[in-house]
């Protein structure tokens, strides 16, 4: 017959180990939410990385076709004080703002390469200080002294 004693020892010890167990369950519990959650951000970089990319794609498309209405822009705009201009029709003007250009739109690269000419440049001629590229007039101007 165990003594009153060892009963006591005994349900202290049953004690202690229900406690225990009670704390293996929350831990269990908690490795289980650190589980999902590893798993949750695996999927969220695996998500960002595909995001990255999509970025990646849209931003390289948009310079694409940024490029290619300010080529359109270049060709189709009209040409005043030495820059490309609207002439006031909606469609360029929405592709200036677009563009984020002001109207005139002065681009010195696209002026004539005689001094103090701010025509569109429209043709290109070998001359002896080397190759010009001109508005129509100097052009017709440097044909004249080439002949
Ligand atoms: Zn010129």
């Amino acid at each position: 017959m165990p003594t009153t004693e060892t009963v006591q020892k005994l349900i202290e010890e049953r004690d202690r180990l229900q406690k225990l167990i009670k704390e293996r369950d929350r831990l269990q519990k908690l490795i289980k939410e650190r589980d999902r959650l590893q798993a949750k951000v695996l999927d969220l970089k695996g998500a960002n990385e595909k995001l990255k990319t999509e970025l990646s794609d849209l931003k390289n498309d948009n310079e694409m076709l940024r490029d290619s209405l300010r080529d359109m822009c270049c060709q189709f705009s009209g040409w005043i004080n030495g820059g490309y201009s609207t002439n006031g029709l909606s469609a360029l003007e929405f592709a200036f703002e677009t563009l984020d250009w002001s109207d005139p739109q002065i681009c010195e690269e696209a002026q004539c390469d005689e001094p103090k000419c701010k025509k569109q440049r429209t043709c290109g001629i070998p001359t002896d200080s080397g190759y010009r590229n001109v508005c129509s007039e100097h052009y017709i101007m440097l044909m004249g002294n080439i002949e």
